[in-house]
């Protein structure tokens, strides 16, 4: 009797069998609904056998196959079978993460089937500049496997060139999938991309979208009807029969990374997908990943595409400035240079952008007397203190509380916020002009995308003089009157002991820079430091992304960082921290470690947050000089870490390609 090897979503490195007497090798890669424990589950068949590895009559039948779309292809497989074996997670959790949660339910709700939208309004081409042309005639969108590189400062139109490629892959019967860090903050690509390709299937796919949206754009994905796919990280894993090219639009950007469950790099998955179907994958950037620059240096394993000049010929590079606060008087961290900077764009009746990389009013709330401060009870951080709503909130976990009116401690009514925020430069800037229009844009005043959009018409509609913002204005926007950024605050990232900081504040800085001076209007940036002679400064007055990546990746190479080394981590949570640490220091003596002479590990440690929502965490890092030495020895680890006797509420993970640490 034929018998399902079926992947479900459990965290178990194995797939699950059941009996089936009516299906037959064709049902491979159908959805099944199968009985587990007292329940039902979806699963996914991955193989139809003759005989399974147990005896038939221990195997349950399965419920039903389920047949309302074809069966999901093999390169669909191969794909998640590497994600599987690359970062260590179980494939029936890769194969059923790759689902919308629609396909998943075991009881779908009824509901109509909506229909994918066209659109209308079409948009007009350019000329390419010089640049832009040389750049897609190296590119050979039908000359199989290629990974390339398209390194184009902010501004430089590496929009264009994406679509120039997308309509050589659509007109060679292709799909393509435009991979974006987060949709909601890119209206505008969307609109370009639809407004191009007026007569093709556009869908996007992003986790915000409604459950039956999403699998209605998957479906369409998946059937071929789509022709371009506009997605985030998760949109990577969609079966797509005749994809012929992938891009990456902000290839740096951190949201790339998926930061739990299977923890992938969406990035990273492309240029693999690429491969395995062998077509061309490109990575554009501004600043790109020092990983994505070291292989696209010097002729490495990606060809690199450069972009020097902004596309818009009126358009110039901002000027960048860096100003020294050392000896300065600042009124609430703003120094009288920006202040009359900003006074000059009021005057002339343009925009100005205070940048600030940390949202609320203060990061902390405290008492003199007693030295109480506002911490987090579940975690090891404090409360931050949004006035606006009058909160003290905590923006890891979520928990937040009242703002109490005296010292919790001492009594004392005397409490004061200590450090500032967005909201507390904008109450200031206020004051300072109250005549000026300011808006602030943070993930507390922005929140959906409805918001996000009106805030956008509220800026080129030239209904904000001043903008207060995070990295949120930092991604891809286009706002012509906006000639002045000033950002505060930027030290912080500098000593950081998390050694990828620079790279991050680098990035963050040339991006929000980038948004100045983008049409005929020059741009200006003022950076605040009180370490005016430091390298980063340096490059960046220079626009010198090169020099900047020179400099890193030498330092990361003498101190064995990656991406000279392959790094993966493995962490473990308990509410006790010396649980923890104890289940880690196993896992450094299992008796197979000694056979990978290759790869290290260090000694367990808590983590940098070593508290979140009321666990305790602590990590253990293992590197080696060699990849396929790391990727041997993974495997073998994490089967030994399984067996380790460890408390029962006790959770562990590895990260591959860890991010943070
Ligand atoms: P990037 O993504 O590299 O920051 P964009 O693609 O957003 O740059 O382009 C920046 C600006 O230049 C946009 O306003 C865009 O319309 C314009 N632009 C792009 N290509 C051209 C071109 N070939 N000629 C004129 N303007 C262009
Ligand atoms: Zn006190
Ligand atoms: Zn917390």
């Amino acid at each position: 009797m034929p018998v399902l090897r079926v992947a479900l979503d459990l965290p178990l490195h194995r797939l699950f069998e059941y009996r089936a007497e009516s299906a037959s090798t064709a049902d491979a890669g159908l959805r099944v609904r199968v009985p587990f424990g007292r329940g039902e589950r979806i699963g996914v068949i991955v193989e139809v056998v003759e005989q399974g590895e147990w005896p038939d009559e221990q195997l349950k039948p399965a419920t039903e196959i389920l047949r309302d779309h074809d069966p999901l292809p093999h390169d669909f497989f191969a794909l998640c079978e590497f994600a599987s074996a690359y970062y260590q997670a179980p494939f029936g959790e890769v194969v059923l993460q790759a689902l919308p949660v629609g396909l998943k339910r075991v009881a779908p709700p009824n509901r109509r089937a909506g229909r994918v939208k066209k659109a209308q309004m079409a948009l007009a081409v350019p000329a390419l500049t010089e640049e832009q042309a040389s750049a897609i005639n190296k590119i050979a969108v039908d000359g199989g496997f290629s990974a390339q590189l398209l390194y184009g400062v902010t501004g430089s139109g590496k929009t264009e060139v994406y679509l120039r490629l997308v309509e050589q892959a659509l007109a060679l019967g292709r799909q393509v999938l435009l991979l974006v860090p987060e949709i909601n903050l890119t209206p505008q690509l969307e609109e370009r991309v639809r407004g191009r390709f007026t007569e093709r299937t556009v869908v996007s796919l992003h986790s915000e979208l409604a459950e039956a949206a999403r699998e209605r754009n998957w479906r369409a994905a998946f059937s071929g009807e789509a022709d371009i796919v506009l997605g985030t990280r998760l949109a990577i894993f969609t079966p797509m029969p005749r994809l012929g090219l992938i891009i990456v639009d902000e290839e740096h950007d951190a949201s790339f990374k998926q930061q739990d469950g299977m923890r992938y790099s969406a990035r990273d998955i492309a240029v693999v997908r690429a491969r395995q179907l062998s077509i061309p994958v490109l990575l554009g950037s501004a600043t790109p990943a020092l990983e994505t620059w070291a292989n696209a240096r010097d002729g490495g394993r990606y060809q690199l595409l450069t972009l020097k000049e902004r596309a818009n010929p009126e358009a110039r590079l901002p000027t960048v400035r860096i100003v020294d606060t050392r000896k300065m008087v600042l009124r609430e961290g703003v120094s009288e240079t920006l202040v009359t900077a900003i006074r000059q764009r009021l005057e002339r009746g343009e925009q100005s952008l205070v940048f600030l990389n940390r949202r609320g009013y203060a990061p902390v709330l405290a008492c003199p007397a007693c030295g109480w401060v506002s911490r987090c009870q579940r975690c090891a951080a404090n409360l931050v203190l949004h006035l606006a709503d009058r909160r003290l909130r905590c923006h890891h976990c979520g928990f937040e509380n009242g703002i109490p009116k005296a010292c919790p401690t001492c009594g004392n009514q005397d409490i004061h916020p200590f450090g500032r925020g967005t909201q507390r430069v904008e109450t200031w800037l206020q004051s300072e002009f109250p005549e000026a229009r300011i808006l602030r844009v943070d993930r507390d005043s922005v929140k959906s995308r409805k918001q996000w959009e009106a805030v956008l018409e509220q800026i080129h509609g030239g209904a904000a003089d001043i903008l207060v913002g995070t990295q949120m204005l930092a991604k891809g926007h286009d706002f012509p009157k906006l000639t002045l950024v000033g950002a505060l605050g930027a030290d912080a990232a500098l000593f950081a002991a998390d050694w990828r900081a620079p790279e991050r504040l680098f990035a963050q800085l040339m991006q929000v820079a980038g948004r100045a001076g983008r049409a005929e209007l020059k741009g200006e940036v003022l950076i605040q430091t009180q370490y005016p002679d430091h390298p980063l400064f340096g490059a960046l007055v220079a626009h010198d992304y090169t020099g900047f990546a020179a400099t890193q990746l030498k330092e990361r190479e003498q101190a064995g960082f990656p991406p000279y080394t392959f790094q993966a981590v493995l962490r473990a949570e308990a509410p006790a921290m010396a649980d923890a640490l104890a289940f880690l220091e196993s896992a450094v003596r299992l008796p197979t470690i000694a056979e990978h002479e290759q790869v290290m590990l260090y000694d367990p440690v808590p983590m940098k947050m070593a508290r979140l929502a009321n666990l305790e965490r602590a990590q253990l890092l293992a590197e080696s000089y060699s990849r396929p030495a790391l990727q041997a020895f993974l495997p073998h680890w994490r089967e030994a870490i399984a067996r380790i006797k460890s408390p029962s509420k006790l959770r562990w993970h590895i990260e591959v390609d860890p991010l943070e640490l």
